[in-house]
């Protein structure tokens, strides 16, 4: 075998189950690309001696003839998921030396099931943006990039980037307004963003805590209905947590698509829409088509306010969940002798960084008095609109087809993309609906546009439908035959 970094999951745990190699031998593999290839600053924090030690338990497992379903699988966890004992930083200076003294449902679940933590991956501060730029830990660089180094999207670009490269096997991610999906296309991974309430938020510091969700990003289709699965599940710790089974969803993958019906919202496709991405998404619904699913166009027509509201509610409530961060329970705090309200102005005026402070800005605006009404009141009604829309489209048809993102990925430092924030924004016009309506989604790679980078689809399902998206995935998957790095 030439390199056991590259395999998927799945073919990982046949390998292993097949006595190829040790799971120590993969875990020394992937550090040693992790090593290789400091310059995509994919990691924030390498555990390179835990990861070896939860290795040795792992081949033991297998000698033992007891693997649990994710036996010694190595993967990087995104730095938002507090890691008992592990610094656990969301990008930002305020917890550039925090070390949480719990771990988050989800990481505890994927350890339960045997997996193997290389690290902590670096992503936009807070979760807050859309090309990894916004982190204390300065920027990732997208694997894809030729002479010009490229961002790997956000904000889990971390996650996408070190997937990517093979610097684990798969990772975890989190999505507020398309931070798995967005990052998964420009890297050309897969990801998914599964429904408000399947994956408990426990543990994983807040952003928006009415649209936060984790998910995985990985190689393929398969590997992302099997890190879901373990992944997901009722808490008692998170009171958004619903209380429904966790499906098989590898099962999902193989049922037939005949007779399935596709949706593709019009206005998704707006006058102006990148025609390479127009025409992929085109190609993508004959494939489909081709396979037997009926293919019809649908309306959801409050799309055209979704960024607006999601860029009024997601920094209406960072606002309210980020005032913790005041410099006396934990985290960082300013030095020098002065008042407690001063302490508090320096220790966030330092603390944060600029995208983050933006956010708090605004989200204070618009929950003040005198401005709620107008603002923050009209888009959580107008949220209502989107969800129904979705509601009502899911009377026609049983899953939505669109593209992930507008653009492929872009320069570091893109000068028109930093003029002003709202053209950074402007990228997350086909993800933020899914999460106003607390959908799942995920993002698969379709191919190369002509400038050589990847591009993305995207299937919405119905709430608790992630099966069906799985499946459809994986048809599309295998009919267009994207090649990775
Ligand atoms: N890009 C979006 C934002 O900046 C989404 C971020 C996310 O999903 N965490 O808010």
């Amino acid at each position: 075998m030439t390199d056991i970094t590259k395999l998927t999951i799945h073919e990982t745990l046949d390998e292993l189950k097949k006595k190829n190699f040790s799971v120590t031998e993969l875990t020394k593999a992937y550090l040693k690309n992790i090593d290789q290839a400091e310059r995509y600053n994919a990691y924030i924090t390498v555990c390179a001696e835990r990861a070896l030690e939860q290795a040795k338990t792992a081949d033991q497992n297998y000698a033992k003839g007891t693997p649990r379903p994710l036996e010694g699988i190595p993967l990087g966890i995104k730095d938002l998921f507090c890691t008992k004992d592990i610094r656990t930083t969301a990008a930002s200076h305020m917890l550039g030396n925090f070390v949480p003294p719990y771990e988050s449902t989800v990481t505890e679940k994927l350890l339960n099931d045997g997996a193997v933590f290389l690290g902590k991956l670096n992503l936009d501060e807070f979760a807050m943006g859309g090309s990894n730029e916004t982190s204390a830990f300065g920027p990732v660089v997208n694997p894809w990039s030729k002479d010009v180094d490229l961002v790997p999207g956000g904000s889990s670009g971390g996650s996408a980037a070190a997937v990517a490269a093979h610097l684990c096997a798969g990772a975890t991610g989190t999505d507020t307004g398309g931070s798995i999906r967005e990052p998964a296309a420009f890297c050309g991974c897969s990801g998914i963003k599964p429904t408000y309430g399947r994956c408990s938020r426990y543990g994983i510091i807040a952003f928006a805590s009415s649209l936060d969700q984790a998910g995985p990003i990985a190689q393929d289709v398969t590997d992302c209905a099997l890190l879901l699965e373990s992944m997901s599940g009722y808490d008692a710790k998170d009171s958004t947590s619903y209380p429904t089974d966790v499906p098989n969803f590898v099962r999902f993958l193989h049922e037939d698509i005949k007779g399935l019906v596709v949706g593709m919202p019009k206005e998704y496709r707006p006058e102006g829409l990148n025609p390479e991405v127009a025409a992929y998404w085109d190609k993508t619904a004959e494939m489909l088509r081709a396979r037997g699913a009926i293919v019809k166009e649908i309306s959801l027509p409050h799309t055209q306010y979704a960024l607006a509201t999601y860029y009024v509610l997601a920094p209406a409530e960072a606002s309210s969940n980020l005032a913790r961060y005041d410099g006396i329970r934990y985290g960082y705090r300013a030095s020098g002798d002065c008042h407690l309200d001063e302490l508090y102005i320096k220790t966030r005026t330092q603390g944060f960084g600029a995208e983050v402070k933006r956010r708090i800005m605004i989200g204070t605006y618009v929950l003040s008095a005198g401005y709620y009404d107008a603002y923050y009141l009209k888009a959580q009604k107008m949220r209502r609109l989107i969800h129904d829309d979705f509601m009502k489209a899911f009377e026609q048809c049983d899953v939505i087809l669109t593209p992930t993102s507008p653009i492929t990925a872009f320069p570091i430092g893109d000068k028109e993309m930093l003029k002003n924030p709202i053209n950074m924004y402007l990228n997350d016009v086909f993800t933020v609906s899914v999460n106003l309506a607390g959908l799942p989604a995920m993002s698969l790679p379709i191919g190369l546009a002509a400038n050589g980078l990847p591009l993305g689809m995207q299937l919405i399902g119905k709430p608790f439908d992630e099966g069906t998206i799985l499946n459809v995935a994986a048809k599309i998957e295998e009919d267009a035959g994207f090649e990775r790095l």
